[in-house]
């Protein structure tokens, strides 16, 4: 049997099991996924948590194992260490070590309050939230539940995070949300960013700038946390600068999984080096990493990640039957971004393009819109959802096209 071992069984793990477990002749083959969480998470539902659009946390979780195809083998546990020179990997559970023929490394990105002095001392989950875990969703959705207003600080640590947008998502909701309570009156809100703007995109950028300031959103931009005084209930930066708050909603440091770390294969955020074009190890060729645990220049999102995963599947066949790699991915990325009143927006982009205006994924037709505001650009992010659970996670192809295209755009 040759031997293909899957490290993270989250978005790109998954979806990559299930559609090698249908392209790859399971009796020569033997497929096994491994992940320490037993529960799989709707990480884009998280946003709608804290304002009660989804309540309950059956909203956006489900069992992971149950998420894999028959003949798909999943192991319940943390991951030690991987040994690339040996192709083993050892595990928590019972010692266990694993070898294999090749290796997929999907071991995604986490946050880490702790990073940031003061965030975690005496206020965390009292007046400082974060909305990337669902603790801290369901946290924030209690304490909005009775908030009675006051100056609502949304602060990105530092970047790269997973989801950009998530929290310009969380800041547009956050001023329909207030605006929906009666209390929007009583109710200041600031966008406090590391980036020199709304956005790391300059036409996104401006775009959505322009929708911040029509919903009387300000934004404090090149700000770089030093440290959050739970005392003073404020945020300093390094030059000193102070932004007060009196519910700081933060989005720490995100960085890649410990056992990159403990295996030495990351760099200073625990991302591994990836090949950008063809998702292969810089290092090992037997080695693939996709998702979030890459090093790579483009958004870590869900899309991306099944981006990535399809121009993975045409190179990793080629490979097993000798052929050169193709250079298929171009770091496509398309995110939807919920604007808050049941509008969104969509943007598509990859390395080279920033975002554009236009239609999509009909050229001309549609039905969502780019850089613009739409109702069916809302619907379609909630459609996600059932798209997420039914059809990506199960590794079906989605008619969307693996390289972004021109085509609906106007330059
Ligand atoms: C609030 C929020 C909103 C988002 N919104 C969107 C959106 O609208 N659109 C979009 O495309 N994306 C969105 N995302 C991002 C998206 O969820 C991620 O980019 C995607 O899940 C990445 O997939 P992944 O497989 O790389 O990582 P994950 O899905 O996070 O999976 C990684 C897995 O590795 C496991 N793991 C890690 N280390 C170990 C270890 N040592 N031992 C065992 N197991 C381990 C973890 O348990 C986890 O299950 C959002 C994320 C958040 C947090």
């Amino acid at each position: 049997m040759k031997k293909l071992l899957i490290l993270g069984g989250g978005t790109a793990g998954t979806m990559v099991a299930n559609r090698l477990s249908r392209e790859l002749d399971l009796m020569e083959w033997e497929i096994t996924v491994v992940d320490s969480d037993p529960v799989h998470y709707y990480q884009p539902g998280f946003v709608f948590v804290p304002f009660g659009i989804y309540k309950k946390l059956d909203d956006v979780i489900k069992p992971r194992k149950s998420q894999f195809a028959p003949g798909v083998r999943f192991i319940l546990s943390d991951i030690d260490r991987i040994e690339p020179d040996s192709n083993q990997v050892r595990l928590t559970e019972n010692d266990l070590v694993l070898s294999y023929d090749y290796l997929i490394i999907a071991t995604g990105t986490h946050m880490h309050p702790e990073e940031t002095p003061g965030l975690m001392d005496g206020e965390w989950r009292k007046s400082i939230f974060d909305f990337y875990t669902p603790e801290g969703a369901f946290a924030l959705q209690q304490k909005l539940r009775t908030w009675q207003g006051g100056h609502l600080v949304v602060n990105i640590a530092e970047m790269p995070i997973k989801c950009p947008v998530a929290p310009l998502e969380f800041t547009f909701l956050a001023e329909w949300f207030a605006h929906e309570r009666g209390i929007r009156d009583k109710v200041d809100i600031t966008l406090v960013t590391p980036l020199p703007g709304a956005f790391t995109k300059p036409r996104t950028s401006a775009f959505l700038s322009n929708l911040l300031e029509e919903r009387r959103i300000n934004v404090v931009p090149d700000f770089n946390i030093m440290e959050a005084d739970a005392e003073k209930k404020v945020i300093r930066a390094y030059d000193e600068q102070e932004v007060p708050f009196d519910l700081l909603v933060t989005i720490p440091v995100n960085m890649g999984s410990e056992a990159i770390e403990r295996s030495d294969m990351g760099d200073e955020l625990n991302y591994v080096p990836t090949q950008k074009h063809t998702m292969r190890h810089k290092e090992f060729e037997n080695i693939f990493v996709l998702g979030d645990a890459t090093n790579l220049p483009t958004s870590k999102a869900g899309s991306v990640a099944h981006f990535q995963a399809e121009a993975f599947f045409e190179n990793f066949l080629r490979y097993i039957d000798g052929l050169e790699l193709i250079d298929s991915f171009d770091g496509h990325a398309n995110c939807y971004i919920e604007t808050g009143y049941g509008k969104g927006t969509l943007i598509d982009f990859n390395y080279d393009v920033e975002p554009l205006p236009g239609k999509f994924p009909l050229p001309g037709l549609g039905p969502f819109s780019l850089l613009e505001e739409s109702h069916v650009d809302h619907w379609g992010k909630l459609m996600f959802r059932w798209i997420y659970w039914h059809l990506l996670l199960k590794g079906k192809e989605i008619p969307i096209p693996v390289q972004m295209t021109m085509a609906g755009k106007w330059a």
